[in-house]
């Protein structure tokens, strides 16, 4: 049964979802985690053709199961970029061929109310895959990302989901991991280095978006 808090969001995903098929993204929305991976199997995945997948860092992601299911697809090479086992070299590697594969799938920090993708990378590799190289990208991303504007949505990453980041990574000194706050800093591990805008998917279509009914990831 739905909560008066579920029925609110219902209303705003399906804003969202018009907002960003208005950018010509591709957008569904889910009512939970379950149905993301339903939807991207049953309505996502049939329609494209992929014998290689790569991903970005998102715990959204990682939380609906999809990976799972791409790593048990005999038909799908699936390169794996963030192998603790690997070295640095060896996963910087493989982070430059996932910028080719057939699809890429991560989630985004912020989603503005008119339907836009807004990220902030310490790599690059993420946004990168977002931007160029795949031939198809799957983004999804929880409730809790969606924000009035590109302002606000700039303010929520860099002094929100960044900190956050910074502590969730054992080993980074920045300045925020001992405060929570940014204090846009010189860190050689500043992982706030680059900040690509999806204002729309070009070619339309090439982006597509799941908005789940949850508030998931940072
Ligand atoms: S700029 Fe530096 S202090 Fe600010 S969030 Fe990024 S890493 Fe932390």
């Amino acid at each position: 049964m739905p909560t008066t808090v579920d029925r609110f969001w219902q209303l705003r995903l399906e804003s969202c979802r018009k907002a960003l098929a208005s950018n010509r993204f591709e957008a569904f929305v889910a009512q939970d985690l379950h149905s993301a991976r339903r939807l991207f199997s049953e309505t996502i995945r049939p329609q494209l053709d992929v014998r290689s997948a790569s991903r970005g860092d998102s715990m959204t992601l990682l939380a609906t199961g999809i990976l799972d299911d791409l790593r048990q697809d005999a038909g799908v090479s699936f390169i794996e970029t963030f192998d603790r086992g690997a070295s640095r070299e060896t996963v910087m590697a493989r982070r430059r061929e996932a910028l080719l594969v057939d699809l890429f799938l991560t989630g985004s920090n912020a989603v503005t109310e008119a339907g836009q993708l807004v990220n902030l990378d310490m790599v690059g590799n993420r946004t990168g895959g977002i931007t160029f190289g795949p031939r198809h990208v799957v983004i999804v991303v929880g409730r809790n990302k969606i924000v009035p504007d590109l302002a606000r949505a700039m303010e929520r990453v860099k002094h929100y989901a960044a900190p956050l980041n910074a502590i969730r990574h054992e080993g980074w000194q920045t300045p925020c991991r001992k405060t929570g706050r940014c204090i846009d800093c010189n860190s050689p591990h500043r992982i706030c280095n680059t900040w690509p805008i999806a204002e729309k998917s070009y070619p339309p279509g090439r982006i597509k978006v799941i908005p789940v009914n949850a508030d998931l990831g940072l």
